[in-house]
């Protein structure tokens, strides 16, 4: 052999005796055939078929079959990022002249991605009252397609009742989809709660360390499967075999992680609500956190973001403050070993239940950091508020 053609050609070595606990990192375009017929039959290796990298390798496939598994569903498929889990499961289930409802409490980029993308394409949305339960039958109209939830929501962390907005959505044949990048599965599933998608931002807390994008597409039904998997298909959209590596990685962690964070998380909203600026502690197991019995009633435990709402008298101070952290990090995406704060602008994107202007929110994600010194930290910044 040529040493042009060694370097192109990669020797066969024994793979006998070699058994590792990671999972493999598969990279693909082309997927080679071994005889022409095969090649010619492609399309018959059906949706879970290898057929060209785009549309998975055997690193994807496990984090998809893990997924499905957690979630209890009939099928995962990854996507890019949370946004465009949430993105391509509207273009899948949504046509000209058909409606969609969302949470007045959604992640912001949804609200967009409906106000614009959509609504140009001729597909109307509705902004419903989170808190709504049973009640949103009343919104159902001949054009409603889709219900979307996202529970709690982002910011306000109001709790939704799923299974009572499930129930009307199926009395009326209309499809539910859930975010649920806040509980993950391990603490909420929402296929076991009547909903027909769950979508997720693995960038949270299944990556886990900040340094990934990700998102998960997961479905009881073989029909919504093949819908979704035709508008990946023609919009070209797969992930990268390192993403889901990485992904892989963290979610052999994320239930101690989740613990953990949780655990501090929950004790530090308790204290703060004993702040003299703090009006409110927006974390779903205190009675202060709107859907506070719902989520007793639905959910296994907490995660590790919350929100504390801000007197009026103290809002103005929260930029400087913000200043007097060291640990807590300021900004998005949350989910990581790093904790993280926030501050955000609730009233601009509230339509149904207004937010007073007035008040200030910040949102913290908890992280992995001695919780002591985590504290003190957050300590300087409630001091630093109440410095006026
Ligand atoms: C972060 C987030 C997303 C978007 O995830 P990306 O991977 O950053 O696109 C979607 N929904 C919720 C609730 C989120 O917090």
């Amino acid at each position: 052999m040529h040493d042009l053609t060694r370097c192109v050609q990669h020797p066969a070595v024994s793979q006998d005796g070699f058994k590792s606990l990671a999972v493999p990192t598969h990279r693909a375009s082309t997927i080679v055939y071994d005889d022409p017929r095969d090649f010619a039959r492609r399309a018959e290796r059906g949706l879970d078929g290898y057929t060209y990298g785009l549309h998975g390798t055997p690193t994807t496939r496990i984090l998809e079959a893990q997924l499905t598994a957690l979630h209890g569903g009939a099928r995962t498929m990854l996507v890019p990022s949370g946004q465009a889990a949430v993105a391509i499961t509207m273009l899948a289930v949504l046509k000209p002249g058909d409606k969609v409802l969302i949470p007045d409490h959604v992640y912001p980029p949804v609200r967009s991605l409906c106000a614009g993308f959509l609504a140009e394409r001729g597909i109307a949305h509705d902004v419903y009252d989170p808190l709504i339960g049973g009640g949103i039958a009343d919104l159902i109209d001949a054009s409603t397609r889709l219900i979307w939830l996202e529970s709690p929501g982002s910011g306000t962390m109001e709790v939704q009742d799923v299974p009572a907005i499930a129930r009307a959505a199926q009395a009326r044949g209309v499809l539910t989809g859930c975010d649920n990048t806040w509980a993950s599965p391990l603490l909420f599933k929402p296929l076991a709660h009547g909903v027909d998608v769950a979508v997720e931002a693995l960038t949270k807390y299944v990556g886990g360390h900040s340094d990934l994008l990700l998102g998960s597409i997961t479905v009881n039904d073989f029909g919504l499967r093949k819908a979704l998997k035709d508008v990946l298909g023609v919009l070209g959209i797969g992930v990268s075999p390192d993403e889901a590596a990485l992904a892989l990685r963290g979610i052999e962690t994320m239930g101690v992680r989740m613990a953990h964070s949780g655990r501090v998380a929950r004790e530090f909203a308790e204290r703060l609500q004993d702040a003299p600026a703090v009006a409110r502690v927006l974390h779903p197991a205190l009675p202060s956190c709107p859907g506070h019995e719902v989520f007793l009633r639905d959910f296994k435990g907490a995660s590790a973001v919350f929100s504390l709402v801000i007197k009026p008298e103290f809002t103005a101070r929260i930029t400087p403050a913000l200043g007097h952290l060291s640990l807590f990090a300021i900004g998005a995406s949350w989910g990581g070993t790093h904790s993280l704060i926030a501050p955000m602008d609730v009233a601009a994107d509230r339509t149904v239940r207004p937010w007073s202007p007035a008040e200030g929110l910040v949102r913290l994600s908890i992280g992995l950091e001695e919780p002591g010194e985590l504290w003190e930290d957050l300590s300087r910044f409630l001091a630093a508020l109440d410095a006026s």
